[in-house]
């Protein structure tokens, strides 16, 4: 069923485990996330980046977004990620979206402030969750769904100040992760870092760049307060690979094996952020 980002977060809070958070970029792929979290009996917050739009639109992403969260039992929150502007957002809403990011973390403080208080004022009226960045989380890798950048990390005092001003539901924090593949290994993780984040502020904490980054680090981040954590490129890396090592004979043979592959990803990174894997 549809619900709302919020309530999964704060419960995961109380609990000390994360929510995954899969971009999908098609129905195979939306079905799979849902299907999995289904099977887990887990919540799941399937989001939707606009840096997909030339393969799945915004229009399409929320059609099938709401048609598979409305056949399962367990909550699945509709999220646009990496929102670009407020008009952007507004049009997410419209489309049935529950929950939506605001990304002005490239902008100065004060710029970003403003602009996530602007999505805050608008979206939570009708209900709908905010999620925002301070410090900024890059990307070391052009295949992925965000252009290059550097990371910079997130400042402790400047997140509590940066949530008592905007109001905002969750923050996406920079403690050494970046978004797509990393070239040498497994990132480095300031966990000393987010341990200040996490006593400076009671919003529910988000991490991006989940992939790639290694189980112990993103259990020890779901652990330490980490509520959210948003992974693509294993799935597509996972998918991909299994193409090659196990070729199909038809298109639809290759779609069914990387909905499976997909699903088999999820429940994994499900059972890891709650620490069911032993
Ligand atoms: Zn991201």
């Amino acid at each position: 069923m549809l619900a709302a980002m919020k309530k999964m977060l704060l419960q995961a809070q109380e609990g000390h485990y994360a929510v995954p958070s899969p971009d999908f970029w098609d129905s195979v792929s939306a079905r799979a996330f849902v299907k999995a979290a289904e099977r887990c009996g887990s919540p799941v917050i399937l989001s939707y980046a606009p840096i997909h739009r030339e393969i799945l639109s915004l229009e399409e992403a929320a059609e099938i977004g709401r048609f598979y969260a409305g056949r399962v039992d367990v909550s699945v929150a509709l999220h646009l990620d990496h929102g670009t502007d407020l008009e952007l957002v507004k049009r997410a809403v419209s489309l049935g979206f529950t929950s939506v990011m605001i990304d002005a973390s490239a902008l100065p403080f004060e710029e970003n402030v403003r602009i996530s208080r602007e999505v805050v004022d608008y979206a939570h009226p009708l209900g709908i969750d905010v999620e925002a960045e301070i410090g900024h989380v890059g990307s070391e890798d052009e295949a992925g769904p965000h252009s290059v950048s550097e990371s910079s990390y997130t400042e402790p005092d400047a997140a509590r100040r940066f949530t008592e001003l905007t109001g905002v539901d969750a923050l996406a924090v920079s403690i050494g992760t970046s978004h797509g593949a990393y070239k040498n290994g497994t990132p480095h993780i300031n966990f000393d870092i987010l341990k200040k984040i996490r006593e400076s502020t009671d919003v529910p904490l988000v991490l991006h760049g989940g992939s790639g980054t290694g189980d112990e680090n993103l259990r020890k981040c779901a652990e330490m307060g980490v509520c959210k954590i948003n992974i693509y490129t294993d799935y597509i890396s996972a998918a991909l690979k299994k193409t090659y090592s196990d070729p199909q004979s038809s298109w639809p043979g290759v779609m069914k094996q990387a909905e499976e592959t997909i699903m088999g990803v999820h429940e994994h990174y499900d059972r890891l952020l709650r620490g069911l894997l032993s």
